[in-house]
């Protein structure tokens, strides 16, 4: 097991995975007290931030809950958190009245302009690493993201670009890019927020 110092002597992805364990530990600290100085809580953060960058369509509690890895009624719980703050507000999808959507207030937009340097600890550190060796661990970390999506343990959201279903410039000026998955035009706009169900064309 990863925490045994005897069993990562002889074994890198023990290593690996002990290195990937103490970084999330790491980040937890540093974006707590990011979160601390802004009067909200890192998952209150990432609601905002899931209901600022996600398309609006398929912005909802559900993969709010999938995108931080935690249950439906936890995710709830942070958004009712927000709601009781004026930042966020719930509305039922048009197309499916089960599904409810989240929307920033325009207070909730307000801290939004105010985060642009959430995370900044985070980029320094990794900014005084040279490019080349930050090079290997991006793709490093791709395989270990691709690995784990793949097992069900991570839902990474991206944008329309390189995405599989993605068909780019086949519509009218005001709809001009095709998802073949969901079997819409999208606005431009859409197709540049980022959607849970992107697939990336090219195997990382
Ligand atoms: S599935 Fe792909 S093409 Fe369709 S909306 Fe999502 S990212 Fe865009």
């Amino acid at each position: 097991m990863i925490f045994d110092p005897q069993h990562r002597k002889d074994n890198r992805s023990a290593r690996v995975s002990m290195a990937l364990f103490r970084m999330s530990q790491a980040i937890k600290k540093v974006t707590q007290a990011e979160s601390d100085a802004l009067g909200l809580s890192p998952v209150q953060i990432q609601a905002l931030l899931f209901a600022a960058y996600t398309r609006n369509d398929v912005a909802t509690v559900g993969n709010f809950a999938d995108a931080i890895g935690t249950t439906h009624v936890t995710a709830v719980k942070i958004i009712n958190g927000l709601l009781r703050k004026g930042l966020v507000t719930k509305a039922q999808k048009p197309e499916d009245r089960r599904v409810t959507l989240l929307l920033l207030t325009a207070e909730g937009k307000v801290i939004i302009s105010q985060l642009n340097h959430w995370g900044h600890s985070l980029e320094e550190a990794v900014g005084s690493i040279s490019d080349e060796a930050l090079a290997d661990f991006e793709l490093g970390l791709g395989a270990i993201i691709s690995a784990m999506q793949q097992r069900g343990q991570l839902v990474v959201a991206e944008p329309c670009l390189g995405c599989v279903h993605f068909h780019p410039n086949v519509g009218d000026a005001a709809a001009p890019h095709y998802c073949g998955l969901i079997q819409k035009y999208l606005t431009h706009e859409a197709s540049l927020q980022e959607c849970p169900e992107h697939t990336p064309s090219i195997e990382v």
